[in-house]
């Protein structure tokens, strides 16, 4: 096994939005906690953390820049761009810095102290490492809910998820030199980490409730994740369409058979139920086709215009 035996210089991404009640709480943990792994010589004392506000329109920044440790970095986005994109800014800013980064909410649920077991697994020759949560007993019926049922969609479209894994994960700089040479725009790193197959192990903690302040994930948040995983990774839902389209061809054949096998006996036909409700159905899975089309088509059009992903406002260091 291929052991790293010198102390890893790592560093430790928060993404924060709106964070105010906590942000302060979560800096001294983190510090306090980084301290005592610089003291019992797991890590290099040229460790550090890197706050990156997503844009946040209370005083999240403000707090960070009074309460930070003068190791800890603040990136201070020029607008909200989601978790997903307030990572990547942070793991672009720590590239070729750092041996491994570890990326963690702000809100304190993912367990800071099984960091410990990431290094170690690091140490022990792992490119990633990913948290796994045991029990998610504190959190709300919604969240755990919605939460189950947008990683089962992600699934059944054949999207390569993670069970039981949020963004609480070790990545070595490799990785993250890795993960640069994906350019597309369409940002999941959920899925594509497994994507990279460099060595892979997981580490269980104990996910607790928000420490502070409430879920920013709202509903809207969570579906736009969810199309844009299955849209991103997935050529499921087209080729559902197509399938759906060859089934109804098919049973509109046999009505027409059927239909003209009535006429031809000189029966009447039975009335309007049968005429009208498969055109409400049909309308419904052409709209519904069209919309699924239309996504992927956003998508050609987002990734062609090749944009910035994210604008930084300031680099406090
Ligand atoms: N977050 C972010 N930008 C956003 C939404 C969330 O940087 O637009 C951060 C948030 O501050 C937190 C992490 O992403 O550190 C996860 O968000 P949250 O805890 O609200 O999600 P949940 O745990 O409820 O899924
Ligand atoms: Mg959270």
């Amino acid at each position: 096994m291929n052991v790293v035996e010198v102390k890893p210089l790592i560093s430790i991404v928060v993404p924060c939005y709106n964070e105010e009640e906590i942000i302060e709480r979560t800096e001294r943990t983190l510090s306090n906690y980084l301290a005592t792994l610089v003291n019992d010589n797991k890590v290099s004392s040229e460790s550090y953390i890197v706050f990156v506000d997503d844009g946040s329109v209370d005083n999240t920044f403000d707090i960070l820049l009074k309460s930070r440790n003068l190791n800890s970095k603040i990136i201070k986005l020029a607008s909200n761009k989601g978790h997903q994109y307030a990572l990547l800014a942070g793991l672009d800013y720590v590239i070729n810095k750092t041996d491994c980064v570890i990326t963690i909410d702000a809100d304190l649920q993912h367990d800071v102290y099984a960091i410990n077991k990431m290094i170690d697994a690091y140490r022990s020759g792992a490119h990633i490492v990913y948290g796994i949560w045991k029990h998610r007993r504190t959190e709300t019926w919604f969240k755990k809910n919605s939460a189950y049922f947008f990683s089962l969609m992600l699934r059944m479209f054949g999207v390569p998820l993670v069970p039981r894994h949020s963004d609480f994960r070790l990545l070595s700089n490799k990785v993250l030199q890795e993960l640069s040479r994906y350019k597309e725009s369409n940002l999941f790193l959920r899925g594509l980490l497994p994507l990279i197959n460099l060595k892979t192990t997981a580490i269980a903690y104990e996910q607790s409730g928000r420490i502070g302040g409430k879920t920013k994930y709202t509903l809207k948040k969570m579906l736009s994740l969810a199309i844009n995983g299955i849209t991103s990774f997935s050529n499921v839902p087209i080729r559902l369409i197509t399938i759906i389209g060859l089934i109804l061809f098919f049973v509109t054949m046999g009505l027409s058979i059927n239909v003209l096998i009535i006429y031809l006996r000189g029966r009447t036909l039975p009335g309007w139920a049968s005429i009208s409700l498969p055109m409400y159905f049909l309308s419904g899975v052409q709209l519904l086709s069209l919309g699924v089309i239309g996504e992927y088509i956003a998508k050609i059009y987002k990734e062609t215009k090749c944009r910035p992903k994210y604008h930084i406002e300031v680099i406090v260091e």
